[in-house]
């Protein structure tokens, strides 16, 4: 019986303790705020940034968006993190990817404070993660470590195949998974579109993470039997005449090999969203001396 993995369910539960955490730091006069900036009329990351101003409101915390001209200079951004990285009432600043072409992305990081680094892509924390030190853990590999830990999935001695060396999935993902600080310890392989044979990888896994931007290109034939399989992909296909969201997995096929799996929608994006809350609740709670009991 394949066990459905309900990223909704979990990333409630987490949202429920962000939410105890803000009213502790609000009893002491510290409300936790979140910046957003947006420097893009991209549609899809308008609504991204709508949404996590959304997930702010429902568990207390303060949602601060600032909109950048696109067609502005690049300083208008960098000056703008600046400003946000000097303002007390802010412990998590967010710059929504993608960025316009006139930005220099590496420098947009490297200007976010690292202390209000709530997506840990400054080089200092992804340096911190590495050296099994984090000081904030990446929003969708965290996710997914805590889908796994719902389900009672042991890493430990386990092979788990990353597919896809992003930055902010394939990379933190393998690292998490691997390393011993961060109670991995599984034998990691990390693939990527130069992999030859990617298959063979995934077959001889006993924990596949799917995070390469294809829609449903990890097939039946590519799993065995009694793998986990979480699909990190959000893709939006033409089915029919509808547009439809697909993941990296060819769910219903995979799904009846793997003993858990999670869907998408409703696995790894909405734990993405609530490891986003979680990390501006530590980020205020670091800044003010205020401890909490984080979920
Ligand atoms: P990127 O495009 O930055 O990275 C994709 C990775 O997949 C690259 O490393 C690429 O290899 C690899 N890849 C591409 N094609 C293949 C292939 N045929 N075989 C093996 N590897 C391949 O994507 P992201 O990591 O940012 O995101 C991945 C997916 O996850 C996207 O669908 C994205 O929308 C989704 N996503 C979902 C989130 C959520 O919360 N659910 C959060 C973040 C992302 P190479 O390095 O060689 O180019």
């Amino acid at each position: 019986m394949t066990e459905v993995i309900d990223g909704n369910a979990v990333a409630e539960e987490i949202r429920a303790g962000v939410s105890d955490c803000v009213e502790t730091l609000t009893d002491t006069g510290v409300k936790p705020g979140l910046a957003t900036v947006l420097m893009s009329d991209d549609p899809a990351s308008e609504t991204y940034v709508s949404m996590k101003q959304r997930d702010c409101e429902e568990v207390g915390i303060e949602g601060i968006h600032v909109d950048v001209d696109n067609d502005a200079p690049a300083e208008e951004l960098y000056d703008t993190v600046e400003r946000l990285n000097d303002d007390d009432d802010v412990h998590g600043v967010l710059v929504q990817k993608p960025f316009v072409d006139q930005v220099d992305e590496r420098r947009v990081l490297r200007t976010i404070a690292p202390e209000k680094d709530v997506d840990a892509f400054h080089p200092a924390n992804v340096g911190r993660l590495v050296a099994g030190d984090p000081r904030f853990k990446p929003c969708t590999p965290h996710g997914i470590q805590r889908l796994l830990e719902s389900v009672d999935v042991e890493t430990e001695g386990k092979e788990a195949v990353v597919v896809g060396r992003s930055d902010i999935v394939g990379k933190p993902m393998a690292n998490m998974l691997f390393s011993k600080s961060a109670g991995g310890n599984a034998t990691t392989t990390v693939c990527h579109s130069r992999t030859e044979d990617l298959a063979a990888h995934t077959r001889r896994a006993d924990i596949v993470v799917a995070a390469a931007g294809r829609p449903e290109f990890i097939t039946g034939d590519m799993v065995s039997e009694g793998c986990v399989v979480v699909d990190v992909g959000i893709n939006r296909v033409e089915r029919d005449g509808d547009s439809e969201l697909v993941g990296d997995v060819a769910y219903d096929e995979v799904a009846e090999k793997a003993a858990a799996i999670t869907p998408v929608p409703g696995g790894v994006g909405p734990m993405t969203r609530a490891m986003l809350l979680y990390n501006t609740v530590k980020a205020a709670s670091a800044e003010s001396g205020v401890d909490v009991e984080l979920p």
